[in-house]
């Protein structure tokens, strides 16, 4: 998947590679999915296996109403009423309530067209939840109800928010949470909105704010980078820190060296990706990080390029680098397992999911994290060459986790260093604003540390 068409690709803990909304669900709900709650082709014997043993099954269609390729999902949800009954069906329909500046008012004709198409296709939706910038007013809400065939409690204002997380407190405030609870006629109480809310307050107004360097290749596309930035911002709560994030082209160090454009940053992370472009500029501001203990947290490609560094600049082999980048080069220091090598074919041998990992007692890592053995989601080709563990080690770098059979390097850090830790596995997936991790958590202390410090 191209991050350019598909924003982040979020990796479940079953190893399904999935559109980033998934994140979305894992991060406000306890819940964890996994391959099973995506699929690509419109059934609805697709969603009534899901609807197994569980009481309410939310399904997200996305796309616009109209376009070809949602048809088949929209026909399934059309059909779903005949089989489960009607009033256990609830549509609820997400459209655009534009506010025009020069004119100054808000407008609701995408909201009318997209209806109409909604309708063509046999569907009334029973709720709609109106994107917009600021509080609908009644008499508006009142005039799409009435060109929607609705009440006017059922059109609900969906406005934009500082953080995603004050979401459902805006939705409470509309009374969307008790309209689908009567409409599906659920025995529920009152919600409790107490922790979630004082979250949101912790997230908005923190004491002290942190510059994050994000080093990176599709820097031009934010979302690509959804579960890491959130990450930040759950590992900030604790020390009240705000992540303030520094987006940084790696070919942009290449052009103006790391001194100059991570200067003023009090933490720099290099997250995960793929291909050879921008490699040099990544290892340059590790290198920075490392030699200015500046706060450093590496995700997989980060961390490969960490070993990297660390070998060319630390243990003297100048020539390290990944057989991803130079395939039958002389120092792959980060190379394909032996047995991966059979499996040429791309997509094929990529590690994909959760694994063990078990960190080496006092190791930062092991600190942070509180617990011997960690469970933890990769979307990898390439390894650690254990050919190198010695000559690495020996010149002071830890492995501070191993898979259980010891046969795979899952984190390195650096000892003598404020926060140098770098991890194979991508711990972005399991952070949750209610259980931020640890090793977010961790850096997001140092970066602070580092600016109160220096
Ligand atoms: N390109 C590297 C590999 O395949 C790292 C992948 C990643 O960062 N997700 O091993």
């Amino acid at each position: 998947m191209n991050p350019y068409q598909h924003g982040e690709v979020y990796v479940t803990e079953d190893g399904a590679e999935t559109d980033l909304d998934l994140g979305h669900y894992e991060r406000f709900t306890s819940v964890t999915v996994g391959r099973r709650n995506n699929f690509t082709t419109g059934r609805k014997q697709s969603i009534r296996a899901r609807a197994d043993g569980v009481d309410i099954v939310i399904t997200e269609i996305g796309g616009t109403v109209g376009d070809i390729e949602s048809l088949p999902f929209l026909e399934a949800i059309r059909q779903l009423p005949y089989d489960v009954g009607r009033e256990n069906v609830l549509y609820i329909h997400v459209t655009l309530v534009p506010y025009l500046g020069t004119a100054g008012e808000l407008k609701t004709k995408p909201t009318q067209h997209s209806v109409n198409k909604l309708r063509e296709i046999g569907i009334q939706p029973h709720i709609l939840l109106c994107r917009t910038d600021r509080y609908l007013p009644p008499e508006l809400k009142q005039k799409i109800a009435l060109f929607c065939n609705l009440q006017k409690d059922e059109v609900i204002t969906a406005k934009d928010v500082d953080t995603p997380y004050e979401v459902p407190l805006v939705f409470h405030k509309e009374g969307l949470d008790r309209l689908i609870v009567e409409q599906l006629r659920l025995q529920l109480g009152e919600p409790d909105l107490r922790e979630w809310d004082s979250l949101v307050q912790r997230i908005k107004y923190p004491q002290h704010e942190a510059t994050i360097a994000l080093v990176g290749k599709y820097v031009g596309l934010k979302e690509s980078y959804k579960s890491l930035t959130e990450a930040l911002v759950h590992g900030g709560i604790e020390s009240a820190t705000r992540p303030i994030i520094h987006w940084v082209e790696s070919e942009d160090i290449e052009r103006r060296g790391a001194e100059r454009v991570l200067a003023d940053v009090d933490g720099i992370i290099v997250p995960g990706g793929f291909g050879g472009r921008g490699i040099e500029g990544k290892v340059s501001a590790i290198r920075h990080a490392r030699e200015k203990q500046v706060p450093f947290l590496g995700l997989c490609l980060g961390m490969q390029c960490a070993v990297i560094e660390f070998a060319r600049n630390v243990a003297g082999l100048r020539d390290a680098n990944s057989s991803e980048f130079v395939p039958d080069g002389p120092t792959s220091v980060i190379d394909l397992m032996s047995d991966q090598r059979k499996v040429e074919e791309k997509g094929g041998t990529m590690r994909l999911g959760a694994y063990p990992c078990v960190l080496e007692k006092g190791s930062r890592a092991h600190e942070a994290y509180g617990r011997t053995e960690v469970l933890e989601r990769h979307r990898h080709r390439y390894e650690f060459n254990n050919a190198y563990r010695d000559r690495l080690t020996k010149h002071g770098l830890v492995l501070s986790g191993l898979s259980p059979d010891g046969r795979l390097v899952e984190i390195i850090e650096l000892p003598h260093h404020p926060w140098f830790v770098a991890t194979q596995f991508h711990p972005e997936f399991n952070s949750r604003p209610r259980r931020p991790h640890p090793l977010f958590q961790g850096f997001m202390r140092a970066a602070l540390q580092h600016k109160v410090g220096g």
